[in-house]
């Protein structure tokens, strides 16, 4: 019987109340939804922010002011992106995490094409500087990984003192410009990350179903959530991030294994005290 932890990442960058009513955008919208997931078996929040009119920001107030709402409530481990406005500079981009020291946050490690618009960019520099930034804070590195280059540039950093073990990475598959959402693809990144490593995974669209379950046959840990999809079902909007999480932790428990508390989680990754 494994303890499986269930991130929650209810937000997102890019979706909007067009593309579901139901999504999570103020501070206050944010940190509802972010209880009530706890409440059902999240011991993760993977946070990001929405300005005023509903874009993706580094607003640094934006994440405090949510971050607050969610620790006057709940115990549950906060991992704020650093990726949350493609336009945002280098220090935008790890501002936040100098003044709130979550512990934990999103490591995007290499670049991409994006949803074939624009560009995702992760400099080296801006990653070498961002490691720097997280181990001088205590912050663990979740380090997403959208093809199997990534992991080879995590490798590398690693090597260099960037990164440092045990390394947790999240598999994102099926973003477009990214590696596609297949169970063969997950086994095959799963593969290539050193064994002492922690592991998570989702899909995008239709196939997060299949991912999610090859996840939990594999060992990982899951992540589920309206920045990864704004459909519950075929034909069916998701109600809240809430009715993610109750289903992934259906299936966890279905399957003979547990859900993790946040106190595990922060013992399976290792996170400071
Ligand atoms: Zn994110």
């Amino acid at each position: 019987m494994a303890k499986i932890i269930i991130t929650v990442a209810p937000t997102g960058a890019w979706p909007t109340k067009k593309d579901n009513p139901n999504i999570p955008l103020t501070p206050q919208e944010i940190a509802d939804d972010v209880y009530e997931s706890w409440k059902a078996g999240a011991a993760i929040a993977h946070l990001h922010m929405r300005d005023d009119n509903g874009n993706g920001t580094m607003d640094k107030d934006k994440f405090q002011e949510t971050v607050k709402l969610i620790k006057e409530r709940c115990d549950i481990i906060l991992n704020l992106t650093t990726s949350g406005d493609l336009k945002a500079t280098d220090d935008e981009r790890q501002a936040h995490l100098k003044i709130i020291k979550p512990e934990m946050a999103s490591f995007d490690c290499g670049s991409m094409n994006w949803m074939h618009k624009s560009v995702f960019l992760n400099t080296p520099t801006f990653l070498e500087n961002l490691g720097k930034t997280m181990q001088e804070y205590n912050i663990k590195p979740e380090i997403e990984i959208f093809d199997a280059g990534m992991i080879y540039n995590a490798m590398y950093y690693l090597k260099k003192g960037v990164l440092k073990e045990p390394l947790h990475f999240q598999f994102v598959l099926g973003a477009a410009g990214g590696i596609a959402a297949t169970v063969e693809n997950l086994i095959f990144l799963k593969n290539l990350i050193p064994e002492n490593s922690t592991w998570s995974a989702f899909g995008i669209g239709k196939a997060h179903i299949p991912v999610m379950l090859a996840t939990i046959a594999l060992g990982g840990h899951v992540r589920v959530g309206m920045e990864d999809n704004v459909m519950f079902a075929k034909g069916q909007l998701a109600e809240s991030n809430k009715q993610f999480v109750v289903r992934a932790a259906n299936i966890i428990k279905e399957s003979g294994n547990e859900v993790a508390t946040p106190d595990e989680a922060r013992e399976i990754l290792g996170l400071k005290a």
